[in-house]
């Protein structure tokens, strides 16, 4: 395969092309600190009105304001400790031999799962630490929480210079790979269009790796997924701290949260069908996503719970309604899942399926007969759970909702438009077959 064959230039361009990627590069990272700023001690939005003025206050008006919260000595050396830590768990603990899906070249990569030791280990170590009186190597929860605004300037800048390092290290020739001597970075279908601003921000090396080392499953896994349950405990401990109490919202969604965080920890294998993984490159899009927005955003409720204005007392019977709409979220979430992982891994020949023209075969039928992405429905329904414990007191803690409402619709149109490309007439048979893109009769 000549380079031009393994890596076309890309032609279709997502997000409104260059000036949406820019316009994403520029306003994204703007959007944590916002968040922040409506959703604090000081301030946290009621109602429909905004406060502007309390807004105002908390932004930072000269660069000496700024530069303290962007290069907060104690803040930096926090993230980049536990940013190695994570690292170092991940290079060395062992875990299953597992092959991706088969690359442009004919290759497979493979993969050290061990996402299940990873954060069993980094659980060992929180709890050790909240309950050990004294540890000098390991900083406190309430540290997360006190600094919550410097740590959210540090991961954004840290995932620009991640993405930084990736664009650039997608132009450095490959000449050894896992003993197969000289070969060609692979680029994202998506990510090759030779404009620097586009690439950079889609991503531009489908699979960056440094040696046999992951970089974009371990962004996508480890660092900022695990970080979000550090962060909801940085909550709990704080209201706990401050308040002396422990409302039952904040520990139901942290710990619905973490079940989920878990349960992608331990069921990684899953991942690596996962469109990132597949199909996009890793740039700015997944660096900014998994290492800056997951977890600072993500975490929003328990923060929004942990405000003395927002202690929410849900009781049995409200906990138990939430416990059962997350329960049936994750059942479709998980068995959907599961259901398409072990049908493409050759099992469940008895159910229909359609063969398409590159030899793969597309199942229509038990979950993937409801809907082209029942998954998704799963994922929105335990996202309404989580964002219930928050009552109804503001609109702000329905972010989540809203916002993984739409990322799921907009990858269902990304995924479309893919599929329609790779399968032509036969994932037209598929949507004849299956018509309701994520919600059975409804949409
Ligand atoms: P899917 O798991 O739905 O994967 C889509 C791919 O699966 C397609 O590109 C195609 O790949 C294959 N496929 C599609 N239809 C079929 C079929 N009928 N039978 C067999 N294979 C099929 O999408 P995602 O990767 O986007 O999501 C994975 C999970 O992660 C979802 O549950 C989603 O909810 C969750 N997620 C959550 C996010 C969050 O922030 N909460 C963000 C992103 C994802 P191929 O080329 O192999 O045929």
């Amino acid at each position: 395969m000549t380079g031009s064959q393994l890596n076309p230039v890309t032609k279709h361009r997502e997000f409104f092309g260059v000036p949406g990627a820019l316009g994403m590069v520029l306003v994204l990272p703007m959007v944590i600190p916002l968040l922040y700023f409506v959703t604090n001690e000081n301030y946290c939005i009621h109602g429909v009105s905004l406060d502007i003025e309390a807004i105002k206050k908390q932004i930072p008006s000269t660069w000496t304001q700024l530069s303290n919260i962007c290069f907060h000595k104690q803040s930096w050396l926090f993230y980049l400790s536990w940013f190695s830590a994570i690292t170092t768990l991940d290079l060395i603990l062992p875990g299953k031999r597992m092959n991706g899906t088969q690359l442009r070249d004919g290759t497979y990569l493979t993969y050290n799962i061990n996402g299940g030791a990873v954060s069993s280990t980094v659980v060992a170590i929180i709890a050790a630490r909240v309950v050990s009186a004294k540890n000098y190597y390991v900083p406190e929860l309430q540290f997360v929480y006190d600094h919550h605004l410097h740590l959210i300037a540090v991961s954004i800048i840290f995932s620009f210079a991640m993405a930084i390092f990736v664009y650039a290290g997608s132009f450095v020739p490959l000449t050894h790979e896992n003993g197969l001597g000289t070969r060609e970075r692979i680029l994202s279908i998506n990510g090759n269009s030779g404009n620097p601003i586009y690439d950079f921000f889609i991503g531009r090396e489908l699979n960056p790796r440094i040696g046999a080392w992951d970089i974009k499953l371990f962004c996508e896994l480890r660092p900022g997924l695990l970080l979000w349950i550090v962060i909801d405990l940085a909550c709990i401990h704080h209201q706990y701290h401050q308040y002396g109490v422990v409302t039952d919202s904040i520990l139901l969604v942290s710990a619905l949260q973490a079940i989920y965080v878990i349960d992608c920890s331990f069921y990684e294998e899953g991942s690596l069908t996962m469109l990132d993984i597949t199909t996009d490159g890793f740039g700015f899009m997944l660096s900014f996503g998994d290492l800056a927005w997951l977890p600072w955003t993500y975490s929003l409720q328990a923060r929004f719970l942990s405000l003395p204005q927002n202690h929410v007392h849900l009781g049995w019977l409200n906990s138990m309604l939430i416990v059962a709409l997350s329960g049936f979220g994750f059942y479709v979430y998980n068995a959907s899942n599961n259901q398409k992982s072990e049908f493409r891994q050759g099992r469940l020949e008895n159910m229909e399926y359609i063969k398409t023209k590159t030899g793969t075969k597309l199942l229509c039928d038990g979950w993937w007969s409801k809907a082209q992405h029942i998954n998704y429905l799963g994922d929105w329904l335990i996202a309404w759970a989580w964002c219930f414990t928050t009552g109804f007191r503001s609109p702000i803690s329905y972010y989540y909702v809203v916002f993984v409402g739409g990322l799921l619709i907009h990858r269902q149109m990304r995924d479309d438009v893919k599929c329609s490309a790779k399968y032509g007439e036969q994932w037209a048979e598929y949507k004849r077959r299956v018509p309701y893109k994520i919600i059975p009769y409804v949409y």
